[in-house]
Protein backbone atom coordinates (compact mmCIF):
# COMPACT_ATOMS: atom_id res chain seq x y z
CA UNK A 1 0.00 0.00 0.00
CA UNK A 2 1.09 3.25 -0.83
CA UNK A 3 0.69 6.27 1.67
CA UNK A 4 0.61 9.49 0.36
CA UNK A 5 1.92 12.28 2.26
CA UNK A 6 -0.87 15.51 2.27
CA UNK A 7 0.91 18.39 2.25
CA UNK A 8 -0.02 20.90 4.82
CA UNK A 9 -2.60 22.80 5.53
CA UNK A 10 -1.66 26.82 5.46
CA UNK A 11 -3.47 28.66 8.29
CA UNK A 12 -5.15 31.93 6.47
CA UNK A 13 -3.88 34.57 9.31
CA UNK A 14 -5.47 37.43 6.81
CA UNK A 15 -8.65 35.96 7.09
CA UNK A 16 -9.00 34.93 10.69
CA UNK A 17 -8.24 38.77 11.23
CA UNK A 18 -10.54 39.75 8.94
CA UNK A 19 -13.19 37.81 10.60
CA UNK A 20 -11.86 39.16 14.01
CA UNK A 21 -11.68 43.11 13.04
CA UNK A 22 -15.00 42.84 11.25
CA UNK A 23 -16.45 41.45 14.67
CA UNK A 24 -15.08 44.09 16.33
CA UNK A 25 -16.13 46.99 13.96
CA UNK A 26 -19.77 45.19 14.20
CA UNK A 27 -19.91 45.48 18.13
CA UNK A 28 -18.62 48.85 18.11
CA UNK A 29 -20.77 50.09 15.53
CA UNK A 30 -23.75 51.72 17.69
CA UNK A 31 -21.59 52.13 20.95
CA UNK A 32 -21.59 56.05 22.14
CA UNK A 33 -17.86 55.32 23.31
CA UNK A 34 -14.89 54.47 20.79
CA UNK A 35 -11.77 52.32 21.94
CA UNK A 36 -8.76 54.56 21.22
CA UNK A 37 -5.62 53.85 21.17
CA UNK A 38 -2.37 56.02 20.94
CA UNK A 39 0.59 55.27 19.17
CA UNK A 40 4.16 56.76 19.94
CA UNK A 41 6.73 56.46 17.32
CA UNK A 42 10.26 57.96 17.94
CA UNK A 43 12.60 58.38 15.12
CA UNK A 44 12.10 56.99 11.64
CA UNK A 45 13.34 52.93 11.71
CA UNK A 46 11.49 52.18 8.24
CA UNK A 47 10.15 48.64 9.35
CA UNK A 48 8.57 50.39 12.83
CA UNK A 49 7.25 52.64 10.31
CA UNK A 50 5.60 50.41 8.26
CA UNK A 51 4.23 48.45 11.46
CA UNK A 52 2.97 51.94 12.67
CA UNK A 53 1.41 52.77 9.34
CA UNK A 54 -0.78 49.29 9.64
CA UNK A 55 -1.99 49.68 12.77
CA UNK A 56 -3.26 53.07 12.56
CA UNK A 57 -5.05 52.02 9.27
CA UNK A 58 -6.58 49.49 11.10
CA UNK A 59 -7.75 51.37 13.96
CA UNK A 60 -9.42 53.72 12.12
CA UNK A 61 -10.78 51.06 9.46
CA UNK A 62 -12.37 49.29 13.11
CA UNK A 63 -14.02 52.88 13.59
CA UNK A 64 -11.57 52.73 16.80
CA UNK A 65 -9.85 56.48 17.65
CA UNK A 66 -6.66 56.15 17.08
CA UNK A 67 -3.99 59.66 17.55
CA UNK A 68 -0.33 59.00 16.45
CA UNK A 69 2.53 61.08 17.73
CA UNK A 70 5.40 61.11 15.99
CA UNK A 71 8.71 61.80 17.88
CA UNK A 72 12.15 63.11 16.77
CA UNK A 73 14.96 60.52 16.92
CA UNK A 74 16.88 62.50 19.40
CA UNK A 75 13.75 62.68 22.09
CA UNK A 76 15.03 62.84 25.38
CA UNK A 77 14.28 59.97 27.73
CA UNK A 78 12.19 62.89 30.27
CA UNK A 79 10.59 64.44 27.02
CA UNK A 80 8.53 61.23 26.07
CA UNK A 81 8.08 60.22 29.70
CA UNK A 82 5.91 63.45 29.74
CA UNK A 83 4.63 62.45 26.96
CA UNK A 84 3.29 58.97 28.15
CA UNK A 85 2.34 60.74 31.59
CA UNK A 86 -0.16 62.73 29.58
CA UNK A 87 -1.53 59.99 27.97
CA UNK A 88 -2.25 58.18 31.00
CA UNK A 89 -4.62 60.99 31.88
CA UNK A 90 -6.28 61.48 28.64
CA UNK A 91 -9.59 59.74 28.78
CA UNK A 92 -10.30 59.21 25.30
CA UNK A 93 -7.01 57.20 25.00
CA UNK A 94 -7.47 54.03 26.59
CA UNK A 95 -4.87 52.36 25.08
CA UNK A 96 -0.91 53.97 24.81
CA UNK A 97 1.19 51.75 22.32
CA UNK A 98 4.93 52.78 22.34
CA UNK A 99 6.65 51.10 19.34
CA UNK A 100 9.87 49.74 20.03
CA UNK A 101 13.15 49.55 19.48
CA UNK A 102 13.64 53.08 20.94
CA UNK A 103 16.70 54.90 20.24
CA UNK A 104 19.47 54.52 22.40
CA UNK A 105 19.45 57.37 24.48
CA UNK A 106 15.81 56.05 25.79
CA UNK A 107 15.71 53.27 28.53
CA UNK A 108 13.00 51.41 26.99
CA UNK A 109 12.07 49.56 29.90
CA UNK A 110 11.69 52.92 32.26
CA UNK A 111 9.33 54.22 29.04
CA UNK A 112 7.41 50.73 28.94
CA UNK A 113 7.09 50.37 32.97
CA UNK A 114 5.65 54.28 32.95
CA UNK A 115 2.54 52.63 31.02
CA UNK A 116 -0.77 52.59 33.28
CA UNK A 117 -1.05 48.73 33.08
CA UNK A 118 -4.65 49.03 32.14
CA UNK A 119 -3.84 51.01 28.79
CA UNK A 120 -0.98 48.87 28.20
CA UNK A 121 -1.88 47.40 25.17
CA UNK A 122 0.99 45.85 24.03
CA UNK A 123 1.05 44.05 27.41
CA UNK A 124 4.94 44.38 28.11
CA UNK A 125 4.76 46.17 31.64
CA UNK A 126 6.04 43.93 34.13
CA UNK A 127 2.46 44.22 35.60
CA UNK A 128 0.78 42.53 32.52
CA UNK A 129 3.56 39.79 32.11
CA UNK A 130 3.61 39.18 36.06
CA UNK A 131 0.00 38.66 35.41
CA UNK A 132 0.85 36.09 32.10
CA UNK A 133 3.25 33.88 34.32
CA UNK A 134 0.33 33.68 37.43
CA UNK A 135 -2.32 32.61 34.89
CA UNK A 136 -4.22 35.39 35.51
CA UNK A 137 -4.04 37.28 32.51
CA UNK A 138 -5.19 41.05 32.23
CA UNK A 139 -3.63 42.86 28.85
CA UNK A 140 -1.20 40.13 27.26
CA UNK A 141 1.10 40.61 24.55
CA UNK A 142 0.03 40.66 20.92
CA UNK A 143 1.87 38.63 18.99
CA UNK A 144 1.44 36.08 21.61
CA UNK A 145 -2.35 36.01 21.64
CA UNK A 146 -2.12 35.48 17.53
CA UNK A 147 -0.33 32.63 17.91
CA UNK A 148 -2.30 31.18 20.32
CA UNK A 149 -5.39 32.17 18.40
CA UNK A 150 -3.73 30.45 15.59
CA UNK A 151 -2.61 26.96 16.77
CA UNK A 152 -6.53 26.81 18.45
CA UNK A 153 -7.89 27.63 15.03
CA UNK A 154 -6.51 24.93 13.33
CA UNK A 155 -8.34 22.67 16.11
CA UNK A 156 -5.66 20.14 17.26
CA UNK A 157 -5.69 20.04 21.01
CA UNK A 158 -2.93 21.73 22.98
CA UNK A 159 -3.18 19.85 26.25
CA UNK A 160 -0.45 17.04 26.52
CA UNK A 161 1.45 18.01 23.19
CA UNK A 162 5.27 18.65 23.31
CA UNK A 163 5.73 22.34 22.35
CA UNK A 164 9.04 24.13 21.10
CA UNK A 165 9.25 27.64 20.85
CA UNK A 166 12.56 28.87 19.49
CA UNK A 167 13.38 32.39 20.58
CA UNK A 168 13.05 33.51 24.46
CA UNK A 169 12.49 36.72 23.76
CA UNK A 170 10.09 38.96 26.12
CA UNK A 171 7.95 40.37 23.40
CA UNK A 172 7.41 37.19 21.71
CA UNK A 173 9.17 33.72 22.98
CA UNK A 174 8.70 33.74 27.01
CA UNK A 175 4.90 34.61 26.23
CA UNK A 176 3.85 32.11 23.82
CA UNK A 177 5.76 29.39 26.16
CA UNK A 178 3.23 30.40 29.41
CA UNK A 179 0.30 30.30 27.29
CA UNK A 180 1.31 27.00 25.81
CA UNK A 181 2.19 26.00 29.30
CA UNK A 182 -1.28 27.30 30.94
CA UNK A 183 -2.96 25.28 28.22
CA UNK A 184 -1.00 22.43 29.35
CA UNK A 185 1.25 21.20 26.52
CA UNK A 186 4.56 20.34 27.63
CA UNK A 187 7.05 23.18 26.81
CA UNK A 188 10.87 23.25 26.18
CA UNK A 189 11.96 26.77 24.76
CA UNK A 190 15.57 27.08 22.56
CA UNK A 191 17.13 29.96 21.86
CA UNK A 192 20.81 30.93 20.33
CA UNK A 193 22.91 28.43 23.24
CA UNK A 194 20.70 25.51 22.72
CA UNK A 195 22.43 22.79 21.51
CA UNK A 196 21.77 20.69 18.63
CA UNK A 197 18.50 22.70 17.84
CA UNK A 198 16.79 19.97 15.61
CA UNK A 199 16.68 17.02 18.62
CA UNK A 200 14.62 19.51 19.86
CA UNK A 201 12.43 20.75 17.38
CA UNK A 202 11.83 17.27 15.76
CA UNK A 203 10.14 16.35 18.78
CA UNK A 204 7.84 18.99 18.85
CA UNK A 205 4.15 18.45 18.11
CA UNK A 206 3.35 22.83 18.29
CA UNK A 207 6.40 24.45 16.68
CA UNK A 208 6.34 27.86 16.88
CA UNK A 209 9.37 29.94 15.46
CA UNK A 210 9.94 33.78 17.00
CA UNK A 211 14.19 34.17 15.59
CA UNK A 212 14.62 36.50 13.34
CA UNK A 213 16.83 34.30 10.94
CA UNK A 214 15.45 34.22 7.52
CA UNK A 215 14.77 30.19 7.14
CA UNK A 216 16.35 28.75 10.05
CA UNK A 217 14.16 25.97 10.49
CA UNK A 218 13.98 23.77 7.69
CA UNK A 219 12.01 20.23 6.84
CA UNK A 220 14.40 18.20 8.80
CA UNK A 221 13.62 20.14 11.91
CA UNK A 222 9.86 19.62 11.44
CA UNK A 223 8.18 16.40 12.96
CA UNK A 224 5.45 14.86 10.49
CA UNK A 225 2.21 16.38 10.92
CA UNK A 226 3.46 19.06 13.08
CA UNK A 227 1.42 22.56 13.59
CA UNK A 228 4.34 24.99 12.75
CA UNK A 229 3.90 28.63 13.20
CA UNK A 230 6.37 31.23 12.10
CA UNK A 231 6.66 34.58 13.85
CA UNK A 232 9.41 36.04 11.87
CA UNK A 233 9.65 38.79 9.97
CA UNK A 234 13.09 38.79 7.85
CA UNK A 235 14.07 40.83 4.55
CA UNK A 236 15.63 38.62 2.38
CA UNK A 237 16.58 38.94 -1.69
CA UNK A 238 13.95 41.63 -1.48
CA UNK A 239 11.17 39.42 -0.05
CA UNK A 240 9.90 39.01 3.33
CA UNK A 241 10.26 35.73 4.34
CA UNK A 242 9.66 33.94 7.79
CA UNK A 243 11.53 32.00 10.41
CA UNK A 244 10.73 28.71 8.40
CA UNK A 245 11.51 27.06 4.95
CA UNK A 246 7.65 27.36 4.14
CA UNK A 247 8.32 25.75 0.57
CA UNK A 248 9.30 22.79 1.60
CA UNK A 249 8.26 22.30 5.36
CA UNK A 250 4.87 22.35 4.44
CA UNK A 251 5.04 19.16 2.38
CA UNK A 252 6.10 17.61 6.05
CA UNK A 253 3.91 19.96 8.53
CA UNK A 254 0.44 19.39 9.55
CA UNK A 255 -0.45 22.92 9.42
CA UNK A 256 1.58 25.80 8.77
CA UNK A 257 1.76 29.67 8.88
CA UNK A 258 2.83 31.73 5.72
CA UNK A 259 5.02 34.93 5.96
CA UNK A 260 3.81 37.36 5.54
CA UNK A 261 -0.52 36.72 5.83
CA UNK A 262 -0.04 34.35 9.10
CA UNK A 263 0.96 35.84 12.26
CA UNK A 264 1.31 39.30 11.20
CA UNK A 265 -2.35 40.50 10.33
CA UNK A 266 -3.59 38.37 13.30
CA UNK A 267 -0.83 40.48 15.71
CA UNK A 268 -2.46 43.72 14.38
CA UNK A 269 -6.29 42.14 15.35
CA UNK A 270 -5.25 41.28 18.40
CA UNK A 271 -3.72 44.50 19.06
CA UNK A 272 -7.18 45.75 18.35
CA UNK A 273 -9.12 43.31 20.30
CA UNK A 274 -6.56 44.30 23.19
CA UNK A 275 -7.81 48.01 22.57
CA UNK A 276 -11.24 47.11 22.81
CA UNK A 277 -10.43 45.42 26.25
CA UNK A 278 -8.55 48.62 27.53
CA UNK A 279 -11.63 50.66 27.24
CA UNK A 280 -13.75 48.37 28.83
CA UNK A 281 -10.91 48.22 31.66
CA UNK A 282 -11.28 51.94 32.09
CA UNK A 283 -15.06 51.63 32.59
CA UNK A 284 -14.46 49.08 35.37
CA UNK A 285 -11.74 51.46 36.73
CA UNK A 286 -14.34 54.39 37.11
CA UNK A 287 -17.11 52.45 38.81
P1 LIG B 1 14.63 38.90 19.48
O1 LIG B 1 14.30 39.72 20.66
O2 LIG B 1 15.82 39.25 18.65
O3 LIG B 1 14.78 37.40 19.97
C1 LIG B 1 15.23 36.39 19.12
C2 LIG B 1 15.36 35.10 19.89
O4 LIG B 1 15.86 34.10 19.00
C3 LIG B 1 16.35 35.17 21.04
O5 LIG B 1 15.81 34.54 22.17
C4 LIG B 1 17.58 34.42 20.53
O6 LIG B 1 18.28 33.72 21.54
C5 LIG B 1 16.94 33.41 19.60
N1 LIG B 1 17.87 32.97 18.59
C6 LIG B 1 18.70 33.70 17.81
N2 LIG B 1 19.40 32.91 16.97
C7 LIG B 1 19.01 31.65 17.24
C8 LIG B 1 19.38 30.40 16.71
N3 LIG B 1 20.30 30.27 15.72
N4 LIG B 1 18.81 29.29 17.21
C9 LIG B 1 17.86 29.39 18.18
N5 LIG B 1 17.47 30.56 18.73
C10 LIG B 1 18.04 31.67 18.25
O7 LIG B 1 13.42 38.83 18.45
P2 LIG B 1 11.82 38.95 18.68
O8 LIG B 1 11.48 40.37 19.00
O9 LIG B 1 11.34 37.86 19.56
O10 LIG B 1 11.33 38.67 17.19
C11 LIG B 1 11.59 37.43 16.56
C12 LIG B 1 11.13 37.52 15.11
O11 LIG B 1 9.73 37.73 15.10
C13 LIG B 1 11.71 38.68 14.31
O12 LIG B 1 11.85 38.30 12.97
C14 LIG B 1 10.65 39.76 14.43
O13 LIG B 1 10.68 40.66 13.33
C15 LIG B 1 9.41 38.91 14.39
N6 LIG B 1 8.23 39.52 15.03
C16 LIG B 1 7.08 39.41 14.34
C17 LIG B 1 5.92 39.91 14.90
C18 LIG B 1 4.63 39.76 14.13
O14 LIG B 1 3.68 40.42 14.43
N7 LIG B 1 4.57 38.85 13.17
C19 LIG B 1 5.94 40.55 16.15
C20 LIG B 1 7.14 40.61 16.84
C21 LIG B 1 8.30 40.09 16.27
P3 LIG B 1 19.06 34.48 22.76
O15 LIG B 1 17.99 34.86 23.72
O16 LIG B 1 19.97 33.44 23.27
O17 LIG B 1 19.75 35.65 22.12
Amino acid sequence: MILLKMPAKIIDGNKIAEKILNDLKSKIKNSKQKPGLAIVLVGNNPASEIYVNFKEKTCKEVGFYCERFNLEKNTSEIDLLNLVNDLNQKANLHGILVQLPLPNQINEHLIINSILPHKDVDGFTPFNLGNLVSGNTFLAPATARAVMHLIEHTGVQIEGKNAVVVGRSVIVGKPVAMMLLEKNATVTICHSKTKNLQEHTKNADILVAAVGKPKLITKEMVKDGAVVIDVGINRANGKIVGDVDFENVKDIAGFVTPVPRGVGPMTIAMLMENTLKAMELADRIKK
